[in-house]
């Protein structure tokens, strides 16, 4: 079983019957419950929205996106945008369908928004932030407190939703609610020990006060990998810091950040302190990086999107902070425990189903064992069980959309053109649609289109190398500098290596890094800033200088 991002139990089974009627067993029940009517356009307020819901329990399903959804808990599941502390619809009463990635079944519909909607929930957050900030840090803290026990209550319906749009396998869904709900925790804490500084003064009879201050409303723009876990990572240490937050997940990915959004109103978070805007990413997020009240943009994504962002950020001088692509080496010198390596190289390529910026895409082997290592590597892989994530003792899911599975296919194709050795998988899976076969390519260069670009998918490349200095070189050789890992037992080459690194984390002898206490990040164009930690609530703070006159 892989290891996912936080330690996790599978407390049910579940299972599909039909692609169009989803039946979830929880302790042999069979649990079928109607999902409420759609707000029609304007604003409704989430007491209307929880009427509609009582009142419609026990109605036939209508239409395709009123099908059974397997929640014990129904109202967690969303399908309208949540601002100013009201669930909305549309302007124009249009939608966007999401769609589950295991058979292509429509899951549900969210509102289409625009640059309008944009900008009321802007002004929300706006008119939601001095109250906000004059709270305590404790009471800040007690509402985040009550939001993290909520999710923790909620667990199993947060990451069966998530496996639903996400397509992860729920045992690793169950994980990432876990992680996710951590960051919520940790910056609930946190919110009470933003020190500022006293400074021994330069000036005479003066007296130099640095005090830390909210910096305002803050805009969140959040990949499909880890829906919540990207989320809560942003929201929490802003929230906990005094700023006021619109969020805007991914288009694949949105019912797990409204399932938030539920909870958080159920914590009790004032109107306009979250809201979440659901619609198309350019016009959504060309508003919030170009509206002047929005002072900083925190965006986890591809590269290519962060550069995007932040040219738009650059005309009202935001502050940015970018959680950007990976493209980790994993590194085995030969004095490792064998056994180890393999396992964590598994881990480190295949968790996520290999959509994972944390993901090893180039596993270079020492000569001494490297034969030896590829063989049990691909071994490893082609036993993976693959399948739909609300399968039991499933491990790679489908990927996420028909192209990350092109993608995948095109990197395997270009290896092996360029003299790469197929040892596992290598085409799309028998079970067809979006799942694609575990697979390891051998003797991979680094011409080769894998040695380069992020596959975001189940396709490992090993890279066999000699001595520590041309590894390292190789490991460098990038443009990316999020996570690296490395498996050695000499001290002093450890410290070699990790120092030459071009990394913002470096993990040794070790694949689980994650998690609230440590700083998040990446260097070159893997990111700006950092995320988690006691640094993570930097990023939505101002410093401000304050000279007193002391006599
Ligand atoms: P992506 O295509 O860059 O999308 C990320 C977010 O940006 C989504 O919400 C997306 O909305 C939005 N977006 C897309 N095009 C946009 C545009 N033209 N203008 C404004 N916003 C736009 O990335 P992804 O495919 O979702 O996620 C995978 C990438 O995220 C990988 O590169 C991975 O390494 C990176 N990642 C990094 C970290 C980290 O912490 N460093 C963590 C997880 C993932 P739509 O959904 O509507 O396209």
């Amino acid at each position: 079983m892989l290891a996912s991002e936080g330690e996790s139990v599978f407390p049910f089974r579940a299972s599909w019957l039909s692609p169009s009627e989803l039946i979830y067993t929880a302790d042999g029940r069979i649990t079928r419950r109607p999902r409420r009517p759609r707000p029609e356009r304007g604003i409704v307020s989430a007491h209307t929205a929880q009427a509609f819901s009582e009142m419609t329990m026990g109605f036939e399903q209508q239409t395709k996106t009123e099908e059974w959804v397997p929640l014990t808990d129904p109202d967690l599941f969303r399908e309208a945008s949540y601002v100013d502390g009201a669930w909305c619809a549309a302007d124009d009463g249009t939608h966007i369908e999401v769609s589950n990635p295991a058979d292509g079944s429509v899951v549900g519909q969210v509102p289409d928004m625009g640059a309008d909607e944009t900008r009321r929930a802007i002004a929300a957050a706006r008119r939601a932030f001095p109250a906000w900030r004059s709270l305590l840090p404790q009471e800040r803290g007690a509402l985040l407190q009550a939001w993290y026990r909520l999710m923790l209550e909620h667990k199993e319906d947060l990451a069966t939703l998530m496996t639903l749009e996400q397509g992860k396998p729920l045992a690793e869904a169950l994980g990432e609610i876990d992680y996710a709900a951590s960051f919520i925790e940790w910056f609930a804490e946190e919110a009470k020990r933003a020190y500022g500084d006293t400074v021994p003064s330069h000036l005479p009879g003066r007296r130099l006060v640095v005090v830390r201050e909210p910096i305002g409303v803050v805009a969140t723009v959040t990949p499909w990998n880890f829906p919540s876990a990207m989320l809560t990572r942003k929201a929490a240490a802003a929230l906990a810091a005094g700023c006021t937050v619109v969020a805007r997940p991914a288009s694949e990915t949105p019912f797990s950040a409204l399932a938030l959004a539920e909870l958080a109103d159920r914590a009790g978070l004032p109107a306009g302190v979250f809201s979440v805007l659901t619609g198309r990413a350019p016009a959504i997020v060309g508003e919030l990086c170009a509206n002047p009240n929005v002072r900083a943009v925190s965006f986890t994504g591809s590269t290519e999107i962060g550069r995007l962002l932040l040219a738009q950020g650059a005309s009202t001088v935001k502050k940015m902070s970018m959680e950007l692509g990976g493209h980790a080496p994993f590194i085995v010198f030969p004095d490792v425990d064998f056994e180890e390596a393999v396992a964590g190289a598994m881990v480190a390529k295949f968790q996520t189903s290999g959509q994972d910026c944390l993901a090893a895409n180039r596993i270079f082997v020492h000569e001494e064992l490297y034969e030896r290592f590829v063989a049990a590597f691909a071994e490893a892989t082609a036993a993976l069980r693959v399948g739909p994530g609300l399968e039991p003792d499933v491990q790679i899911g489908p990927l996420m959309n028909e192209k990350a599975v092109a993608k995948c296919e095109e990197h395997v194709a270009d290896a092996l053109e360029k003299g790469a050795r197929l040892l596992a998988g290598g085409r799309r899976h028998d079970l067809g649609g979006l799942f694609f076969e575990p697979t390891v390519l051998a003797d991979v260069t680094p011409e080769m289109k894998i040695c380069r670009e992020e596959t975001f998918g189940p396709v490992a490349a090993v890279i066999p190398f000699g001595d520590e200095a041309t590894v390292i070189e190789a490991a460098n050789d990038t443009e990316y500098g999020l996570a690296a890992y490395v498996y050695a037992r000499d001290i002093g080459r450890i410290w070699r290596v990790v120092d030459r690194l071009e990394y913002g984390m470096v993990a040794v002898n070790g694949v689980k890094m994650t998690g609230p206490p440590i700083p998040f990040g990446g260097v070159k164009q893997s990111g700006l800033g950092r995320e988690g930690s006691r640094y993570g609530i930097d990023e939505y703070t101002e410093l401000k200088y304050v000279c007193f006159g002391a006599t």
